[in-house]
Parts: structure tokens; C-alpha cells; sequence
């Protein structure tokens, strides 16, 4: 006969084994994942014994995560900005680093008229369903070049019931016509392709074209300074992620474009990871 265990020491099993803090609540959300709980069931039911079958399926998955697939991909979900988001290897893992991004552009997007907002390079939607979410007069479109990665972009707006955000297949503005915005963001790929973290850690099972971009890392952000001026809105943002080591270079591509008000901010570990500029341009209501 198989002997069952409580929840609690298997958590005190795991955490010895791995001994990081971030390894304990790593288990913490695969048990929940197994049982289908959130984490205050998991809490209370720490007494509670698993049944084999769920353990043996808990051990499976541990398996997995230590051979350094990343949590995410194990348990195909994220937290980011208080939305549940499927992620599939076709999307980078939201980092808590974006939510920087999501703060600038909803302190810049109105909670009661209808702004126009643009995500290029969405990816699980995360950046575009955060804004939609806490935004729901705006209209978000959100591009991405990969089909894959849209289809999981789509479904999350549709789990998480979250109306405004239109989908479309882009490489950037490629696939966008005539439309002008008051607010563009993007977290784009912005490694430098020989960096050594990339052959590290989550960044191995991670879509390489959504990380690296080019001997500097630049060549995508790049693209979509070149190209904003002609999207952007009078008066409207371009916002975008970057290395904690770019921000000057993004800053100085913004004001060669022709962008104002160029500044950059911090995320939550304090490095510069956000670069901002607006198009100059005014609206003229004085047409003769
Ligand atoms: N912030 C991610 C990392 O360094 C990279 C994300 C990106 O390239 N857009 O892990």
C-alpha cells in the first residue's frame, strides 16, 4: 500500500531538496496546479494528504521544472498585473519588470474617453490585456509576427473576458494602415544576440525572436522608433521596454526621430527599463 503524505511535509520535502525561497513557492503553485486549488485552499489544506495519483503527477511535473523548464511553461500559466495568463513556449513569460510599462501608458490613457492604444509584439497579450482591462473604453490593437503567440494572446482575452483588444497577425506597423494612436507600447525583443544569459535559466525554453534583437539588441527597437512618428497620434506616446543598460541609447534614438518630453523610468528593482517620448506635433483647430 502507497503512503500517503500531507500537503505540508511535501511542501517541507521539496523545499529542502531545492533550498531557495522562490523554489518553495514554486512547489506551492505546481501543488496548486495539480489540485486545481488556489493558494489559500493550499494554506488552510496544508494538513490534508495527497492522493497518490495527484502526488505521482506533482513529482512528474517537479521532474520537469528541475531540469530547468521554467514554471511557467510547466504549469502553462502566469500572473501579471492581476490577470491569469496561458503561456505557452510561443510567448515570453510576462516579467514583473513590464508591469513599469503598464503604469506608464495607463497614466497616460483616460479612464472615461476612447483612447486608441497599440501593442506590438503581444505576445500572450499580457501588456495589451492589462491596459484593456483597467482601460475599457480604450480600443487596444495588438500585433504580433507569430500566429502561434496570437492564439494564445486571443484565448486569454476571451478567458479572462476582456472585450476590448483586436488581434492581428504584424511584423510591428507592417500589417497597420492608416490608423494613428495616442499611445504605443511594446516590450520587444532587446538582448544582445551573443549575450551569455540567453543559453541561462527561463531564457532557454523562451521564443529566441522574442528575446534577441541584433549585435546590440537595438535593431527592433530601432524599427519601431523609425516607424512611430507616422502611427503616432499629435501629442501621442511611444513607450517602450528595454535593457537596464539602454536607456540612453533609446533615449537619444527617441530625440533623433524627433520625439519630446524623451525620459526614462524605473521598474521595481530600480534599473532603467523604460523610455518614453511623444510626438510634438499639435492639433491645429485653427484651420483657416
Ligand atoms: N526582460 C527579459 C529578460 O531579460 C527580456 C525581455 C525582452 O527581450 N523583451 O529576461
Amino acid at each position: 500500500m502507497t503512503q500517503t503524505q500531507s500537503i505540508k511535509s511535501i511542501l517541507q520535502i521539496v523545499a529542502q531538496q531545492l533550498g531557495t525561497e522562490e523554489a518553495k513557492l514554486e512547489a506551492q503553485l505546481l501543488l496548486q496546479y495539480v489540485l486545481n486549488v488556489n493558494r489559500a485552499w493550499l494554506i488552510s489544506h496544508e494538513n490534508d494528504a495527497l492522493q497518490p495519483n495527484i502526488h505521482a503527477l506533482f513529482e512528474a511535473l517537479l521532474k520537469r521544472r528541475l531540469s530547468g523548464e521554467p514554471i511557467a511553461y510547466v504549469i502553462g500559466s502566469r500572473e501579471f498585473y492581476g490577470l491569469d495568463l496561458m503561456v505557452t513556449v510561443d510567448t515570453l513569460i510576462p516579467r514583473p519588470d513590464t508591469e513599469t510599462l503598464v503604469e506608464a501608458a495607463l497614466g497616460e490613457i483616460s479612464l472615461h474617453d476612447e483612447y486608441s492604444v497599440l501593442d506590438l509584439g503581444t505576445g500572450s497579450g499580457a501588456i495589451a490585456l492589462a491596459i484593456a482591462k483597467n482601460r475599457p473604453q480604450a480600443n487596444v490593437i495588438a500585433v504580433d509576427a507569430s500566429f502561434a503567440a496570437l492564439e494564445i494572446a486571443r484565448q486569454n482575452s476571451a478567458n479572462l473576458q476582456i472585450p476590448n483588444v483586436q488581434f492581428l497577425l504584424s511584423d510591428w506597423f507592417a500589417a497597420l494602415s492608416h490608423e494613428k494612436f495616442d499611445v504605443i507600447v511594446s516590450n520587444p525583443p532587446y538582448i544582445e544576440q551573443n549575450d551569455a544569459h540567453l543559453t541561462q535559466g527561463d531564457l532557454r525554453f523562451e521564443p529566441i525572436s522574442a528575446l534577441a534583437s541584433g549585435a546590440d539588441g537595438l535593431d527592433d527597437i530601432r524599427k519601431i522608433i523609425d516607424d512611430s512618428l507616422v502611427y503616432l497620434k499629435p501629442q501621442g506616446w511611444l513607450m517602450l521596454e528595454h535593457g537596464y543598460n539602454q536607456a540612453e541609447l533609446v533615449a537619444d534614438l527617441m530625440a533623433q526621430t524627433g520625439l519630446v518630453g524623451v525620459q526614462t523610468l524605473k521598474d521595481l528593482g530600480g534599473n532603467n527599463r523604460v523610455t518614453i517620448g511623444r510626438n510634438p506635433l499639435i492639433v491645429n483647430t485653427h484651420w483657416a
